[in-house]
């Protein structure tokens, strides 16, 4: 039996009752443009589209995840001017375009298991999807809703009446937009489908396509990876609450007005993370990472546990202090489900355990109220009628959707392997798990500092452990020639060596 959840719908604004249109619900979220790390604002957006999706589960749902990754075509402005954010990263560090979108990403991966969010089922990236970008630009293009320009191909927005609609946009404040240079756009909301490649200078980025070498716009990376995925119409159709009046818009009328159906049932957008100063942005240096917050002390799972401590569609405004107390707070809950009895001797009675659960999971359904939810968890565990195996059954399920490792002692779970290369011996101790790739990293690193200092070489040595230092590992010398490495978080060295 599955239980009932109601979910606030953009579309509608109302809550309403949540139903799938098939077995499986389909649930698609923007993801980020990799050309420079996420801040704590985009991830607070992430860990609420989490929840979504455990809830989702937690309630008997099925869920097929899809989450793309834009590494191309999102420009400056959301005018469909300026430069590609891609470009502007890639020109910023020195590196290609491709480099700059592969180190982001597996940042951007590093930070998501940090958080414990679960992994989506797909993670498309746009430039594996232009072909599918091109169908649908060309089926517009056939339908009449195109037209073009000298930078590009064009979406019409008067042919689709409805356009203004989810967004609740007023035609006269457009008509005040007209008087802001346009380009050759016919109509102020019009928005590139294609973008043609610079005459003059030559792109990293480009693909040929109908009409000329160019690239996509940002709207249709969207529509085309989650078609690609997702039976249209979408069950679900997430991102942050920036995205509803131009992104999410913009992808409706393209896959509407070229599929001719519905694009997606329930549309569900979380608030703004908010300093004290205005809005977080990537693009104005005025950002906080998982990494600033670490070096406070904040876990990453502290800081999810921060973003509980408002409603999703509410403003959270961070502060250190706010993160530092949601820290404590996690802890002291880890501290009391240690203190719990686990033998196994104390009685569970499976009607007592409901009660909570009860609050905690109605909570839930109530449109993801966490505030609540999270009272819940701790009545339950102060509760006096409950004995600690029902704690324990109660706090199991929890933590199926709070994802705050509730279990792990004082948030350790080390491991300790030794490693062999090149007749040097690696002890490495992880607090979680390293990838293959950042294990090799680290070892290989290792070798290269033993055979530097052996060499005398101590300018590359220093190096080295500069290297270590900035990913957040310790490196000490043990008797027997053995190199200690100690990876705190595993995280934060992902992409760093
Ligand atoms: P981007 O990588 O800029 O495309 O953004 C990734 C996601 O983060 C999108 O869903 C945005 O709507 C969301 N986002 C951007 N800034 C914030 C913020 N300050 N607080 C919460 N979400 C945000
Ligand atoms: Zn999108």
């Amino acid at each position: 039996m599955k239980k009932e959840l109601y979910l606030y719908n953009t579309a509608t604004m109302r809550k309403e009752k949540f139903a799938p249109l098939r077995e499986q619900a389909g649930m698609y979220c923007c993801g980020p443009t990799v050309y420079n790390y996420a801040h704590i604002g985009n991830l607070r957006t992430y860990i609420f589209e989490d929840v979504l999706k455990r809830t989702l589960i937690a309630c008997g749902y099925d869920v097929k995840h899809v989450v793309n990754i834009t590494d191309v075509g999102h420009l400056v402005s959301d005018a469909d001017t300026g430069e590609d954010k891609m470009e502007t990263g890639a020109a910023r560090e020195g590196k290609s375009v491709w480099d700059i979108a592969e180190f982001y990403t597996k940042k951007f991966m590093a930070d998501i298991s940090s958080l414990n969010i679960l992994q989506p089922d797909v993670w498309p990236k746009a430039t594996d999807y232009i072909a599918q970008m091109i169908d649908i630009v060309k089926s517009l293009e056939e339908k009449g809703f195109t037209y073009t320009t000298g930078d590009g191909i064009y979406f019409d927005t008067a042919k689709f009446p409805q356009y203004c609609d989810f967004a609740r946009i007023d035609p006269e404040t457009l008509r005040a937009g007209e008087r802001v240079d346009m380009g050759d756009k016919r109509n102020v909301t019009d928005f590139a489908l294609w973008k043609f490649s610079p005459k003059d200078a030559k792109r990293q980025m480009e693909w040929d396509s109908p009409w000329g070498v160019g690239f996509p716009g940002w709207h249709i990376e969207c529509s085309a990876m989650s078609l690609a995925h997702l039976p249209q119409p979408l069950d679900i159709h997430c991102g942050g609450m920036d995205h509803i009046r131009v992104h999410h818009t913009n992808e409706i009328a393209q896959t509407e007005a070229a599929t001719g159906e519905k694009f997606a049932n329930f549309w569900l957008h979380g608030e703004f993370l908010v300093l004290d100063k205005g809005k977080m942005a990537k693009s104005g240096g005025n950002f906080v990472t998982l990494d600033t917050l670490r070096d406070k002390g904040v876990s990453p799972l502290g800081y999810r546990m921060f973003c509980y401590t408002a409603h999703y569609r509410s403003p959270l405004t961070f502060s250190f202090e706010g993160a530092a107390s949601a820290e404590h707070g996690l802890l002291n809950l880890r501290k009391i489900v240690s203190s719990l009895n686990k033998s196994g001797g104390t009685a569970v009675n499976a009607g007592n355990v409901n009660q909570p659960l009860k609050s905690f999971t109605d909570a839930l359904c109530d449109d993801l109220n966490m505030p609540r939810a999270m009272a819940a968890v701790w009545e339950g565990l102060r509760s006096d009628k409950l004995t600690d195996g029902e704690k324990l059954a109660f706090v199991t399920e929890a933590d199926k959707v709070l994802g705050l490792d509730l279990f792990a002692p004082a948030g350790n779970n080390r491991t300790e392997i030794t490693e062999e290369s090149e007749g040097y011996r690696i002890f490495l101790s992880i607090n979680g798990e390293l990838s293959p790739s950042l294990k090799a990293a680290i070892v290989s690193k290792a070798v290269l500092r033993k055979k530097s200092r052996a060499a005398k070489d101590f300018k590359t040595a220093d190096l080295i452990r500069g290297q270590f230092a900035a990913a957040g590992i310790a490196v000490k010398d043990l008797p027997g020639g053995v190199t200690e490495c100690v990876v705190d978080d595993p995280g934060r060295a992902e992409g760093a060596l």
